[in-house]
């Protein structure tokens, strides 16, 4: 338990009323003390520089979710102040992402781009209160110049200009007139703070970049610190709930906002979200993206939320994860199963039950007769009887697992063997009567015998001494001329290390930067499966299947885990994935 990397979450054995979060804690006092007049404002506040990711569905959950539990409002808000990074793209893919998870923002999608004359208004009286200056420092000048932790800072010659001049140049500044990197807009603090962040910090730096909403309107930009707590005042935010990077700057924004005298929100840091097996950083997203390590910001295996989405993650199952592993003020990693185990926890209560044979070997029925179909009832669904019985079509040939057979299996093998017997799920109990090979003796074909008495898979009545047969082996099967074939990608963790930024002991010594997080990907963490056999309802909605609220179509193949349909399906051709399996075997083979 001593590695960071383990799981130390504190939520996880809490008493069930720790579920009023130390967040929801807060909003109750101010709720009774009458703080805000009852009101409960929050925001999301994404940067347009990549897609989301599961980190930040759970501050989505968060601040969408304490809106609607209190009655209150939540604003999608982008934070586009760095016009280099930002994309459209990326604006429409968090647009999506955040509609797909099931909630709606208050009023129209704001920009932090459509407070800019605000924001620039707020720096002008700053500066003619003395309270911000211009800075002609490099970058590198105005680092040395900041000090350390235990040395204080230097005042840059700037400090000493008068309003009248520093209003002077700002505007300048403001239409264009000096290169990039030339000069910077400063706060006035204290460059002696033992709070580093509190020491003349940027406001505005100049930039003559293009910006993807205000075009070539703006020479010079907003940094971070001063514009992000303008916006949630612009807003009126009652809560602007942050993590803890931030907490730093609380004093940051403390000064802007009190100098000013805007709408000051209050602030409050958790702890972000953490998960093993899983890297969530946005550049290293970029990056797998980029080198073709997975096929895009959607792949399956990708921690994104439009990677989850196509995995076959539900919105419900996320948000239920959120709640889930709680909100703490402490950082720890959460375990990876947890989040494996939202989705098995919705998809068995919602999934329907289906046959499908990944790796199929043919069986003859010799005894059944030839030409003969019929259609005998299966579950579709044993947690949820409403969802009733489907018809799936038995003939004389079906297809079953390959790694179902043993030619020669160990004495606890249960499944098919020469003269074994089994359960054919929702049908026949068969009989191994022969193994045909091919010249290579590869297993080419199965013969076998049914027994009439066992339709619909129950036990045969008792013999004549009273003796009841049994059979320990229960296995999956599609009828072979009404099978429909698919391809089914076999995703799985894309990592094999439980901290994959972490170098492992037994990493070559030669040069270390020559290892990075990309050494523990997990080379098999997708294996694609062709000439699957489905049974012909996974083809075309059935009508007794479920309304899934993004319109995927999800399902549990028969002992083999739970599958969605992947938007790379053409008509005739269905592909799967596998969102997760049945039971967790990365724990299992672990050897827990
Ligand atoms: P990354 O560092 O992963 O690229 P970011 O913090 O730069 O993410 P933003 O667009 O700034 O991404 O984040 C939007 C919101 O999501 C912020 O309020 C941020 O605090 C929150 N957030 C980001 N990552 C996480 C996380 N891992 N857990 C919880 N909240 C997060
Ligand atoms: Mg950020």
């Amino acid at each position: 338990m001593s590695d960071p990397h383990t799981e130390t979450s504190r939520e996880a054995d809490a008493p069930a009323e720790a579920s009023r979060h130390f967040i929801r804690q807060i909003i109750d006092a101010d709720q009774a003390s009458g703080k805000w007049g009852g009101r409960v404002h929050t925001r999301f506040p994404p940067e347009p520089n990549g897609f989301l990711h599961i980190g930040h569905a759970k501050s989505i959950c968060l601040n969408f979710g304490l809106a609607k539990e209190f009655g209150g409002a939540c604003n999608l808000r982008f934070d586009d102040t760095n016009p280099v990074k930002e994309e459209q793209r990326y604006v429409d893919s968090i647009i999506e992402d955040i509609r797909w998870l099931g909630f709606r923002w208050e009023g129209e999608v704001r920009f932090a781009s459509d407070y800019f004359d605000f924001m620039y208004e707020c720096a002008e009286r700053l500066v003619q209160d003395g309270k911000a200056y211009v800075c002609d420092q490099t970058p590198e000048e105005m680092r040395k110049a900041r000090g350390t932790l235990t040395e204080p800072g230097t005042p840059s010659p700037g400090r000493n200009r008068s309003p009248d001049e520093n209003l002077d140049l700002l505007r300048r500044m403001r239409a264009g007139e000096f290169p990039d990197g030339s000069r910077t807009l400063r706060a006035k603090i204290d460059m002696a703070s033992p709070n580093i962040v509190m020491r003349d910090p940027v406001m505005y730096r100049i930039l003559h970049a293009t910006h993807h909403r205000t075009g070539d309107a703006w020479p010079i930009y907003p940094m971070y610190d001063f514009a992000h707590c303008l916006e949630d005042s612009m807003e009126r935010i009652t809560h602007s709930i942050c993590t803890l990077e931030f907490e730093n700057n609380r004093p940051l924004y403390d000064w802007f906002l009190d100098n000013l005298g805007v709408h000051h929100p209050q602030q409050i840091e958790f702890a972000r979200l953490i998960l093993n097996y899983t890297v969530m950083s946005k550049r290293k997203f970029l990056e797998l993206v980029r080198d073709g390590h997975v096929m895009g910001w959607d792949d399956p295996r990708m921690p994104t939320i439009s990677g989850l989405r196509r995995r076959g993650y539900t919105p419900e199952s996320i948000r239920a994860f959120s709640e889930e592993v709680g909100v703490s003020k402490y950082n720890s990693t959460i375990d990876v199963v947890r989040l494996e185990n939202a989705i098995r926890d919705d998809l068995n209560k919602r999934a329907p039950r289906r046959m499908a044979v990944l790796n199929p070997v043919k069986v003859v029925i010799e005894n059944y007769p030839e030409g003969e179909v019929e259609y005998l009832d299966a579950v579709n669904n044993p947690e949820d009887a409403s969802c009733g019985v489907r018809g799936v079509p038995f003939a004389r040939e079906i297809y079953i697992e390959r790694d179902d057979f043993m030619e020669d299996p160990p004495k606890k093998f249960f499944r098919l063997a020469p003269g074994a017997e089994v359960r054919l799920r929702a049908a026949y109990w068969i009989t191994c009567t022969g193994v045909v090979k091919n010249d290579a003796g590869e297993i080419v074909e199965l013969r076998a015998t049914y027994d009439p008495q066992t339709r619909g898979g129950d036990n045969p009545p008792p013999d004549a001494e009273g003796k009841v047969r049994k059979v320990k082996g229960t296995l999956h099967w599609v009828s072979a001329q009404h099978a429909v074939d698919a391809e089914v990608r076999m995703f799985d963790r894309l990592f094999t290390a439980e901290n994959p930024d972490k170098r492992p002991k037994d990493a070559p010594e030669d040069p270390p930067e020559d290892w990075d997080y990309k050494q523990n990907l997990n080379p098999e963490s997708l294996v694609t499966l062709r000439g699957c056999k489905l049974e012909p309802m996974l083809a075309e909605r059935g009508a007794d299947e479920p309304e899934w609220s993004d319109g995927i179509r999800r399902f549990q193949f028969e002992r083999l885990g739970y599958f969605c349909i992947d938007a790379d399906s053409k008509p005739g051709a269905p592909v799967f994935n596998r969102t997760v399996t049945l039971k967790d075997s990365w724990s299992r083979a672990g050897g827990k």
